[in-house]
């Protein structure tokens, strides 16, 4: 299959060809429902926009297309994919498209026959969201009592199961310290890769920021014990540490590029090219009810809206890292500065840059407020 495109629109005069790439992965947001109430979860703070949720039929279709398209790998999501009665069906399909599988999952609702179905019908991969490896920081962080025994049981059913386990942990300023035991804990835990993922404040950790955020000495640190833990663990055990944007010079190539290799699929179908593009004035999201997924991709308004280079403005249009960051995080962007088309203010030649870094001087050295929790309604 080709890897790019052509995109042809009839101007006047002439026909104007782009090449657009076809995507590569895709996360399906099966449910905003979710047992846990962690006050950093990248689901929309009305969450009420997850409500009429597509039926196990429709993700079925939308899995189909996807394929054709191009998908490789999905990310079965949420909210906690497990509560969907009907995952089993979902998963059947993806299975027979030969699509690559990652169950996302916080664990607390699996059983042990349950995750053996998924296993039977073809289940690839397993990812496993710790939120401390002290039970009680992770009650605390989650609202829900008791999650650690029962991540505990799950790792060890995946291991028992032969499927490959990644730990994926949010790192802030509660559980910061913990870096170098929550390495170990993976470890034990026989995960063959952890995700050491710094908060990104979108959503919900917007509004918990200052509750959530660590001193610039701390992140310096925890990085520094991933760095010699990546070094020690080679063969062992695969490190992808996602970087705090506050104490970060260069953004990160937000989504991989905008519209260029990934998709979200949110629980009512909205199609989009990040979870929180929802915000940005002007976006027009397209939902798979209502057009093909190959339409969408190709030509869709909210995809279209930053892709490639074109939309830039200074300091981006002329920078030499401008196809290697794409210019960073636009709903970053539209936060901090009010425009999504500004560079983002992770990158030290924004404008805001310093104003953005020393947001976070200046809160992660207060008190932290209490957690505004995610909640449904
Ligand atoms: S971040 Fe927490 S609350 Fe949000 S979906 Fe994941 S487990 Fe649930
Ligand atoms: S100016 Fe733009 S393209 Fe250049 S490094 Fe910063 S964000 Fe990236």
């Amino acid at each position: 299959m080709n890897e790019t495109t052509p995109v042809c629109e009839t101007q006047p005069a002439t026909t104007v060809c782009r090449d657009v790439r076809r995507p590569i992965g895709m996360l399906c947001e099966l449910t905003y429902r979710c047992p846990l109430q962690c006050p950093y979860c990248s689901n929309p703070v009305d969450i009420s926009r997850g409500r009429n949720e597509l039926s196990a039929a429709e993700w079925q279709d939308v899995l189909r297309q996807a394929a054709e398209l191009g998908v490789l790998q999905i990310h079965l999501s949420g909210g906690e994919p497990c509560l969907r009665q009907d995952l089993e069906e979902i998963l059947q399909t993806a299975v027979e498209v030969e699509l690559y599988t990652n169950l996302i999952t916080s664990g607390v609702t699996l059983t042990r026959d349950r995750l053996a179905r998924l296993a039977d019908i073809g289940l690839d991969h397993v990812q496993l969201s710790i939120q401390d490896v002290d039970p009680e920081g992770a009650d605390l962080i989650s609202n829900y009592k008791g999650g650690t025994e029962k991540k505990r049981d799950v790792a060890r059913w995946v291991k028992e199961l032969d499927l490959p386990l990644t730990v994926n942990v949010v790192v802030h300023r509660h559980n910061i310290e913990n870096t170098a035991r929550i390495i170990d804990y993976a470890v034990e835990l026989g995960a063959q890769r952890i995700e050491l993922a710094h908060v990104q404040y979108y959503a919900w950790a917007q509004l918990n920021r200052a509750a959530l955020i660590p001193t610039r000495e701390q992140f310096y640190h925890s990085v520094k014990i991933a760095n010699e833990a990546k070094e020690r663990l080679k063969g062992v055990m695969v490190f992808d540490v996602v970087a705090h944007d506050h104490y970060a010079k260069r953004p990160k190539p937000c989504m991989g590029g905008w519209g260029r290799s990934l998709i979200d699929i949110s629980p009512s179908g909205k199609m989009m090219p990040c979870q929180e593009c929802e915000t940005i004035p002007g976006i027009e999201i397209d939902n798979v009810r209502d057009r093909p997924l190959a339409d969408i991709w190709f030509k869709g308004q909210a995809f279209e809206m930053f892709r490639g280079t074109d939309w830039m403005k200074e300091p981006c249009k002329t920078c030499d890292r401008r196809e290697i960051d794409w210019g960073g995080c636009r709903c970053q962007a539209l936060a901090v500065t009010g425009d999504a088309a500004a560079t983002d203010p992770a990158c030290n030649l924004s404008p805001y840059h310093e104003e953005f870094a020393a947001i976070a001087e200046r809160e992660s050295r207060e008190a932290p407020p209490p957690f505004k929790y995610r909640r449904l309604g």
